[in-house]
């Protein structure tokens, strides 16, 4: 296994957890569509950055230069990450739902936003939400074909009215992880006139993206879904918007002076980063970038895409499972499956899963609501989601495999009852 060398084992891999019949097992995490476990490679420079945190920028000590080299540094390693072009801003934000929050405070006064109404929350809500400056929030019916996408996007965005035009759109949907066709997605953007922003929370710990090669004007993600601990994400692309916007957040930092009267915010990216900055979340996130690009992320990418075919094909061999798909099969999608079984609710088979069986998935509508109940088939009301990264084992696939087929036949082996709003044994 070449993962290891390259630092990419997952932290707490061979940590082993109790089951409900009291044998111990070692966790089958299923889980990183919600947040991934920290690298090795993160953890050996975070640990070799902690001596040394301080405040970035002010600071004339020694540890604050420092941490101010760091903090740019990682900027550097981040743009280039995400292919980002020379005159691209990359803001270091909390996360996804934090950079979209702050790109809607930052469009044009009336700018027309268009969404596909299948977005995670993140991408689909900050448009309509206060403090945003859209003018008007256009909602596509989910497409049945990505080419159906793509023609809604460019009759919708020919209809806005004169004016700024954003389109947003997921990459690879955090339900079915079905990859979107970004690029031909920012083609119709700009053939109109308008601009897209990419939440890639879900592409880039699975695929590359580049700024550059889409053509796309942003893109966010977040930190801890890309083997970072949690604190810090990603908000790069294009200045203008960003440079023109009054900071959302206003505190130091952001400000390049400030009388009595008067206050004059500072250029990008600090105008944006108001507050101390993060300076460990965005070392562990530049850490993240560089131990996937030093493996070569399209290595990384076959293996997912062999534990991920496994999963699929040991799934649609039980007769009980129906995945939730919006296009074809063949689709190309990152290491994430929805499911749900018929007979068993999905927070019984969650749960199920955990104690018996030591599986961890997340169950539920995933902050996809609008998505996950129009791909629920009758008698659902939610589902079960697994996803893969690079602690996944074929072991894990397939007793996570093994243990739906035993679930979806027999039933759970344990009396489970609602605790604290939560299933359990
Ligand atoms: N977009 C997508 C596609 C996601 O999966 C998530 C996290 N579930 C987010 C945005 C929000 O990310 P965060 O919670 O880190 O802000």
């Amino acid at each position: 296994d070449p993962l290891p060398a390259a630092g990419l084992s997952v932290v707490g891999a061979d940590v082993r957890i109790p089951l409900v019949t009291g044998e111990e097992v070692d966790y089958a995490n299923f889980d990183y569509a919600a947040s991934a476990p920290c690298l090795t490679a993160v953890r050996d420079v975070l640990g070799d950055a902690l001596p040394y945190y301080a405040s970035v920028h002010r600071g004339a000590g020694f540890h604050s230069q420092v941490s101010t080299a760091a903090y740019e540094r990682a900027r550097r390693t981040v743009a280039a990450f995400l292919g980002a072009r020379d005159n691209d801003a990359v803001v270091f934000v909390r996360g996804t739902t934090d950079a979209l929050n702050l790109l809607a405070r930052s469009i044009p006064d009336q700018c027309t936003v268009v969404v596909f109404a299948g977005e995670h929350h993140a991408s689909l809500l900050p448009w309509q939400h206060r403090g945003s400056r859209a003018g008007r929030v256009v909602r596509l019916p989910l497409p049945e074909s990505p080419a159906e996408a793509v023609e809604a996007a460019r009759e919708a965005l020919a209809a806005a009215p004169e004016g700024p035009r954003l389109l947003c759109v997921t990459a690879a949907s955090n339900v079915t992880g079905e990859i979107w066709p970004v690029e031909e997605l920012t083609a119709v953007a700009h053939a109109a006139g308008a601009r897209i922003a990419v939440d890639a929370a879900q592409l880039v710990p699975h695929r590359r993206f580049s700024l550059e090669a889409t053509g796309a004007d942003y893109v966010a993600f977040s930190g801890h879904k890309l083997y970072a601990p949690f604190g810090a994400g990603v908000l790069a692309g294009r200045t203008d918007w960003l440079q023109a916007a009054t900071p959302y957040l206003a505190g130091g930092g952001a400000t390049g002076n400030v009388t009595e009267d008067d206050v004059r915010w500072n250029d990008l990216p600090a105008r944006h980063e108001a507050g101390s900055p993060n300076v460990l979340g965005a070392v562990a996130v530049a850490a993240a970038c560089d131990a996937l690009t030093a493996a070569g992320q399209d290595a990384l990418h076959a293996r997912e895409q062999a534990l991920l075919e496994r999963l699929r094909a040991g799934l649609a061999a039980i007769p009980a499972v129906h995945d939730l798909s919006l296009w074809d099969a063949g689709h190309p999608r990152v290491g994430i499956v929805s499911f749900v079984v018929d007979g068993l609710p999905s927070d019984l088979l969650a749960a199920a899963l955990s104690a018996e069986y030591g599986i961890g998935v997340r169950d539920g509508l995933f902050c996809a609501h609008l998505l996950t109940r129009c791909l629920l088939p009758e008698g659902h009301a939610q589902a079960v989601r697994a996803s893969l990264g690079l602690g996944t084992t074929e072991e894990h696939v397939d007793r996570l495999i093994g243990a739906v087929a035993e679930l979806a036949a027999r039933g759970p082996r344990w009396e489970y009852a609602e605790d604290d709003g939560r299933i359990a044994p």
